[in-house]
């Protein structure tokens, strides 16, 4: 056993260097870590060992991505509580947190167990793939799931138990599944209404063999076996899979998507004022990030440090190729002036590029960067 406090001399040890001291000692044959962690991020994958020993990590205090990209022959119990993308991408690897997780919890998961013995953040579970050559990713949770859980599913079993759950809540947060193409979600517990790109059905005897097996041990490995004869009543499940018969609405716009389907009052409701409107790919008026000015400097004296001081010709070049039309020219005072509609440029400084006589010039947009502070 190697035992590694990665907090030493009064001084906590960087990522990189505790990666580095773990994979020298997989290296010469080493095959089980204790590490006390000081929130340093990646440990326990990517690694293997060259006789295919299996790798085992008992670790405390982890920072992100504890078991990222794990591989099949590692296992990695969390002694507590673990934050962001637990097992994100795992690739094999057995995981089990003895505590909550953060946000993304099996992200991406492609093979491989995670077990977790309370809570999982948002976005938990989203992504997790199918491997037609390899067996289904496993994510177990015997509390809840933050809210976006399971988006864009792609494949996998995911197992929430709905233990220790306010019942008035739902155990899968708000708008769970939300682009899901593969895959089941088995949960226990209340769960919003759901995405009709999903649909809620009863299990069928498969799906209660894989639970009647996976259950015992999945509870062994967080310490609460004695929920088994709870967690076997299995008309209290359901499991969420996609809708086969389901076929995509017309594409909405985003403005009608954020008015008709966002949160009420806009995600940021109760610090920003939420407009609903929404911008194009192309920024005009105040969000464009720079703006064109024109400069002329008719009749100035030239200044030996302002190199702006030619005179406009009022040759129309940049009106006429500007993409947006938004040059004008008129006649004032008896000398012309050329304006950038501000409604119509869209900043891309085509007419700074084609004035001989450089009379355009791209500030930065400051009425843009007021709106930071
Ligand atoms: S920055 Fe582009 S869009 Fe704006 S006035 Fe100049 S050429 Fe036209
Ligand atoms: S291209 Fe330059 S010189 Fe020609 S009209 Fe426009 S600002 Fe004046």
């Amino acid at each position: 056993m190697f035992y590694l406090n990665s907090f030493e001399n009064q001084k906590r040890m960087s990522t990189q260097d505790l990666l580095l001291r773990i994979a020298e000692q997989v290296a010469q044959g080493e095959t089980q870590f204790t590490i006390a962690a000081q929130g340093q991020h990646d440990l326990g994958g990517p690694l293997w060992n060259k006789d295919g020993t299996k790798l085992q990590f008992w670790i405390s205090n982890p920072g992100q991505r504890v078991g990222a990209m794990a591989l099949s022959n590692t296992e990695i119990v969390v002694q507590g509580s673990a934050p962001a993308d637990v097992g994100w991408l795992n690739a094999g690897g057995e995981i089990t947190v003895l505590g909550d997780c953060g946000d993304t919890a099996g992200h991406s998961a492609a093979e491989g167990k995670i077990y977790i013995a309370g809570r999982a953040g948002t976005r938990s579970g989203s992504l997790m793939k199918k491997d037609p050559t390899a067996d289904d990713p496993e994510l177990w949770i015997y509390k809840s799931t933050g809210s976006f859980s399971f988006e864009f599913m792609l494949g996998g079993k995911a197992v929430i138990c709905g233990m220790d759950v306010d019942q008035r809540q739902s155990v899968l947060g708000d708008r769970p599944c939300i682009g899901m193409v593969g895959g089941t979600v088995y949960v226990r517990g209340k769960i919003p209404e759901l995405t009709p790109e999903v649909c809620v059905k009863a299990l069928n005897a498969d799906d209660e063999s894989f639970l009647r097996q996976g259950l015992p041990q999945f509870l062994a490995k967080i310490n609460q076996i004695s929920a088994l004869d709870e967690l076997s009543k299995f008309s209290l499940w359901q499991k969420i899979v996609p809708n086969q018969s389901y076929t995509p609405v017309t594409r909405r716009s985003l403005q009608d998507f954020r008015l008709e389907s966002w949160i009420s009052g806009g995600i940021f409701q109760d610090v920003f004022p939420d407009k609903f409107a929404s911008n194009g790919l192309v920024a005009r008026g105040i969000y464009r990030l720079r703006v064109p000015i024109w400069r002329n400097n008719l009749g100035a004296a030239p200044k030996e440090k302002d190199k702006r001081v030619n005179s406009c010709r009022d040759c129309r070049i940049c009106a006429v190729n500007c993409p947006e039309a938004a040059i004008s020219r008129e006649v004032q005072n008896e000398q012309v002036v050329y304006t950038s509609n501000a409604e119509l440029c869209i900043g891309c400084g085509i007419c700074v590029g084609v004035c001989p006589e450089g009379i355009w010039v791209l500030e930065d947009n400051f009425e843009l960067k007021s709106m930071d502070g």
